[in-house]
């Protein structure tokens, strides 16, 4: 078989390209970016005309591939972890409405929060969806994984979601490919009523999908991603999930005494964990994320025999990324010699690039923040900006989730604050920002919304944004008195002109919209390379 060297994303990417993969949707986000970024350079991708596109955020991309499913045609939806809760309607509805082509849904999980707001672990909403979970192990499974999920959907007629984690994602491995197959037909759904979820029919999907956990349990038991490895001593038993198979492996080498459970399919193979649960006197987890499974198979109360160990038993630390000096101390082994490298290289703390136009507009709200004493706020939304509550700035006092400066911002108004300024981006203003905004206007909330449009969405790599320089109209429309819409250019020379338009704003009693607009430089420098490259080639 012809090999190929692939991050985890982008086998997964040319996995499903491989599978017959038709339609594919999904908001930016780190560690799941790439796997969309490859399919939008594909050759393949493109000569098989196969639709691929950046949406306006995650539950948007999950409805489209659903419709594309509803076609007929196998479809993918990504996102990162907390990417889910705002597609989390459309996520568990569609386990009850259920597919006609193919439905992956693709999550990466971020341990560690390397670039998240939080470590949650998708597993969880397994629990609310009842749905099938894929968890690769390594490059290879993830190639793979798209086409199991796809016959897994069809034959199910679920959506199927993979999980994915940043050291996965982000990291290489020689991949076997297959021959690429070709599925592309469109055909309606049999019985299209099933994605009609009025209460009786919604009753009816509920309890088909109740009624088809037995036979996703069996799934899961013969999965090619699970494998039980008998052992000579049950003094104690291994489960690993996913990733943390090859961590364990690589303490415990291949003639481990210990019989090992390797999950990699969901639901838990209960049929499985039973054999190693009533032949071992201890049996050990690991996993990333939460002790999902650790929690089940302890119970409540803590069960005693056997003894179950993992996260919550401090044998492994509660919190962050596992790796093998981990599952190493938990089961007081050595650890196999690891080439360190030869010089550490120097943390490298993020920080706003030099030049970078949300310097600007910080500096233009730090000047207003401070002329208003003690009351003035800034509520920052996700992007590049919420840097700017890093020294040398200070400028950003909230972020908590997408979309939440302006409506923050409204609450803190409504209490007697300001001035009451939301920090937020182009991207995520159309992301979620839009419908606070319109909260904002027909509670003429007394806020000033400062978005920073710098033409991208900067954070994720410089993928289009999907306000595509619409934003004055958009806020128009959305009701802003078109004289309160300003629009500054966040620039060292415009500083007083800026700092003036804000506090005019911020003097206004009422809701105001002052638009930042200056092209993230990373970006144009990119464009200005591809230019020049496109240039010299012609
Ligand atoms: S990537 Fe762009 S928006 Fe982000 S900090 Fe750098 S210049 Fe600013």
């Amino acid at each position: 078989m012809p090999t190929r060297l692939l991050l985890g994303n982008e086998a997964l990417a040319q996995g499903a390209l491989d599978a017959g993969l038709s339609g594919a949707y999904a908001y930016p986000g780190t560690p799941s970016t790439e796997i969309t970024a490859y399919l939008l350079r594909s050759r393949e991708a493109a000569a098989q005309e196969i639709v691929c596109a950046w949406t306006a955020n995650e539950k948007t991309a999950l409805e489209a591939a659903l419709g594309v499913s509803y076609a007929g045609k196998r479809a993918m939806a990504t996102m990162k972890h907390v990417g889910l809760n705002v597609a989390a309607d459309a996520f568990i509805n569609s386990a009850l409405t259920g597919v006609e082509g193919g439905l992956i849904i693709n999550v990466a999980d971020d341990p560690s929060m390397h670039s998240s707001q939080n470590e949650q672990d998708s597993r969880v909403y397994l629990d609310l969806a009842m749905m099938p979970c894929l968890e690769p192990a390594d490059q290879q499974e993830a190639y793979d994984a798209p086409a199991i999920a796809f016959a897994l959907s069809e034959k199910y007629r679920m959506p199927v979601l993979i999980r994915t984690l940043t050291r996965l994602s982000h990291s290489r491995a020689t991949v076997e490919v297959g021959e690429p197959i070709s599925r592309n037909a469109f055909g309606l759904p049999e019985d299209p009523k099933r994605f009609i979820l009025l209460p009786a029919l919604a009753r009816k999907a509920y309890q088909k999908l109740l009624d088809l956990q037995p036979a996703l349990l069996q799934e899961a038991e013969e999965s090619p991603f699970t494998n039980y490895f008998e052992g000579s001593d049950h003094s104690l038993g291994l489960i690993a999930c996913g990733i943390a198979y090859h961590y364990l492996r690589e303490v415990v080498g291949e003639d481990c005494p210990y019989p090992i459970l390797k999950i990699g399919q969901y639901p838990m193979p209960e049929g499985l964990v039973e054999r190693m649960m009533s032949s071992c006197e201890q049996v050990m987890l690991f996993e990333e994320g939460f002790p999902y499974l650790e929690r089940r198979l302890r119970g409540f109360p803590a069960r005693t025999s056997p003894e179950i160990l993992g996260r919550l038993t401090g044998h492994l630390p509660r919190t962050g990324e596992l790796n093998p000096r981990h599952v190493a101390k938990a089961l007081g082994a050595e650890l196999p010699a690891i080439r360190e490298a030869s010089t550490t290289p120097a943390p490298r703390p993020p920080a706003l690039c030099p030049g970078c136009p949300h310097i600007d507009t910080s500096n233009a709200l730090n000047a207003i923040i401070k002329e208003s004493g003690e009351n003035g706020r800034v509520f920052s939304d996700i992007g590049c900006y919420t840097l700017a509550a890093l020294p040398p700035y200070n400028t950003v006092d909230t972020c908590v989730e997408m979309g939440a400066s302006i409506t923050m911002a409204k609450g803190a108004a409504a209490a007697g604050l300001h001035p009451a300024i939301a920090l937020i981006g182009d991207s995520t203003f159309t992301h979620s920002g839009m419908t606070g905004l319109l909260d904002c206007i027909n509670e003429n909330a007394n806020v000033t919304v400062v978005i920073v449009d710098n033409l991208t969405v900067a954070m994720t790599g410089g993928q289009n944004s999907s306000a595509r320089n619409r934003l004055a109209q958009i806020c128009e429309g959305l009701g802003v008195n078109p004289e309160h819409i300003r629009i500054i250019e966040p620039l060292p020379n415009k500083h007083d002109e800026n700092v003036a338009i804000v506090r005019e704003e911020v003097a206004y009693t009422g809701t105001s919209v002052i638009i930042a607009e200056r092209e993230c430089i990373q970006t144009a420098r990119r464009k200005a390379r591809a230019q020049k490259s496109a240039g010299g080639t012609s």
